[in-house]
């Protein structure tokens, strides 16, 4: 067995352990591999040899510009976690090394817990406005995930979950933060990776000390600001006809061999939600890069990797929605201020719209109350939420008739509006406020209200995460059959249909 590059802290039974708050709150004085990061330590901890590049160019992401604004965003989430104000309801205490650990590392077993749980999540989307789909507590869940189900690994090989479980402690006290990798390169879909390997990232040599992978995933978002990248596989692609193809384990993403390949900045124009709030998304590339035996999960089991999809995802998924419902409130916010500015919130039809937008953000609240209400224990003893199946099968849906709301309260306000600079204008100042202005409104909250509608729906930001909504759970054709297929009270529904039926007969 080769010496692990992790910490190999025996993984316990119970390693949620002792949940009371931390006993201190505050910082950890900006140094990594003390629990909890703060911006500062989270900053110091991505100076390391990852190959990032960026339109053609190998870039630090420490020092490059274009990677500075969303640096800085992710370093003040950090810093909420070990705020007086919030570290207390984002962390608890270690049970192994007594620092405080980020709670999206907990792995719930009481209600209490759970709850815990989603309040932390809400500090991080809150404090992230909606606009980060992979604020570092989503893949935290995942892991949590993987932490639950290294049973089932264990039954392919002991090994495995020995693995599992000392790579969840690892992320868990060094604070990792995550991506993932799960489809293929979309080269050609109407042929398989075993018709053309390198359409799949494969297992191409196995030793005593670990594995050498040879392929690239699509899309991992948060990348190049992430420690590790979790490989495992999305059900779209798990039925692989060569075992070589299945393979869990989770990379430093200063692997050698490893190349992450990021699309092109969103970050360029001040005063846009680009300029904060781009996480990035990126091509990874493993040029037989080696994964040491004691990062490595899964190999060659289609089957268990089939169960495991589910099984890892069942609290990030939770989360996702967490995220959703705010962006959502946040577009209804949007749409109702650039109504009321322009004076058209009374008008009917208007009026109708807003209330679509409303009636959205309040089934998403009422769906994640009750799947929370519907929690059930797994098979390690952890309390899961119920399926957030239904929820994750009009999330686009709902995202992109918000979008379309707002495109159509704004109309040709979402494009002509005076920019920073104008407003500091004093030449255009009576021009401004003559033409410009709102109902009850200056133009300067009428303009920045207007621009920040734009970037959510008409500009690259918000197109980007309009693909997000719609595509990152997946392909919404194979969920939402997905959802049919196992919906649990079809048999009640096609018998409620039989005795409808069933009348006509007695006229
Ligand atoms: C902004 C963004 C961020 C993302 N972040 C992540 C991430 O962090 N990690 C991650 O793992 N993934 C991520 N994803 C990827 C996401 O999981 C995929 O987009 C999704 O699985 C669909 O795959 P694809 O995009 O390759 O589309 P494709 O599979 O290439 O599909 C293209 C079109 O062909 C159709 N199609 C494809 N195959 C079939 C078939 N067999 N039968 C019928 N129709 C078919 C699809 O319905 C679709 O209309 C992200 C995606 C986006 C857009």
């Amino acid at each position: 067995m080769p010496t692990s590059d992790f910490e190999t802290a025996a993984p316990t039974a119970t390693p949620a352990g002792d949940t009371r708050p931390p006993p201190v709150a505050g910082t950890n004085g900006g140094r990594p591999g003390l629990g909890a990061h703060d911006g500062a330590s989270f900053t110091a901890s991505l100076a390391d040899d990852r190959e990032v590049w960026m339109e053609g160019e190998r870039v630090d992401v420490t020092t490059h510009p274009d990677f500075q604004p969303m640096l800085r965003t992710l370093a003040g989430l950090y810093d909420r976690q070990r705020s007086p104000e919030l570290g207390r309801e984002m962390t608890y205490r270690s049970e192994t090394s007594g620092h405080p650990v980020s709670l999206s590392y907990l792995p719930p077993r009481t209600p209490e817990e759970l709850d815990r749980k989603w309040l932390n999540s809400r500090h991080w989307v809150e404090g992230s406005h909606g606009q980060i789909s992979r604020i570092p507590d989503f893949m935290a869940n995942v892991a949590v995930g993987l932490h639950d189900f290294r049973h089932a690994l264990g039954e392919v090989d002991p090994e495995f979950a020995e693995n599992a479980g000392r790579y969840y402690l690892h992320c868990r006290e060094n604070d990792l933060a995550l991506t993932h990798g799960l489809g293929d390169p979309q080269v050609d879909r109407s042929v398989t990776p075993v018709q053309r390997p390198e359409l799949g990232l494969r297992v191409v040599h196995r030793d005593d000390s670990g594995i050498v992978v040879r392929g690239a995933k699509q899309i991992a978002t948060l990348a190049p600001y992430a420690h590790d990248v979790l490989i495992y596989l999305s059900p779209a692609n798990y039925l692989r006809e060569d075992p070589a193809y299945v393979c869990w384990f989770g990379a430093r993403l200063d692997t050698p061999g490893l190349r992450i390949l990021c699309r092109r900045s969103y970050h360029g124009q001040p005063h846009t939600l680009g300029s904060r709030f781009d996480e990035q998304d990126a091509m990874l590339v493993f040029d037989d890069a080696f994964i040491p035996r004691d990062r490595v999960f899964l190999l060659a089991d289609a089957g268990t990797a089939v169960k495991g999809f589910h099984a890892l995802n069942r609290w990030s998924l939770y989360t996702g929605q967490i995220r959703l419902h705010h962006r959502l409130r946040v577009m209804l916010g949007v749409a109702s201020l650039l109504a009321k500015s322009i004076g058209v919130d009374r008008f009917r039809e208007v009026g109708a719209l807003l209330g679509e937008l409303a009636s959205y953000v309040s089934v998403v609240d009422l769906a994640l109350k009750s799947i929370t209400r519907d929690a059930t224990r797994t098979k390690s003893g952890l309390l899961a939420p119920g399926t957030t199946a239904a929820l994750d099968s009009v999330a686009g849906h709902f995202s992109e008739r918000a979008s379309a709301i707002v495109r159509r309260i704004g109309a040709s306000g979402l494009i002509m509006q005076p920019a920073e600079g104008d407003l500091r204008a004093p030449d255009l100042r009576t021009a401004l406020d003559l033409y410009m202005g709102g109902r009850d409104t200056s133009v300067e909250d009428k303009s920045r209200m207007f621009r920040l509608a734009g970037d959510l729906v008409i500009d690259r930001f918000g197109m980007r995460q309009e693909l997000y909504e719609a595509w990152n759970r997946g392909d919404p054709a194979r969920v939402r059959s997905a959802l049919y297929t196992t919906f649990p009270d079809l048999p009640g529904c096609e018998a409620a249909a039989r005795v409808l039926a069933d009348l006509l007969e007695h006229p």
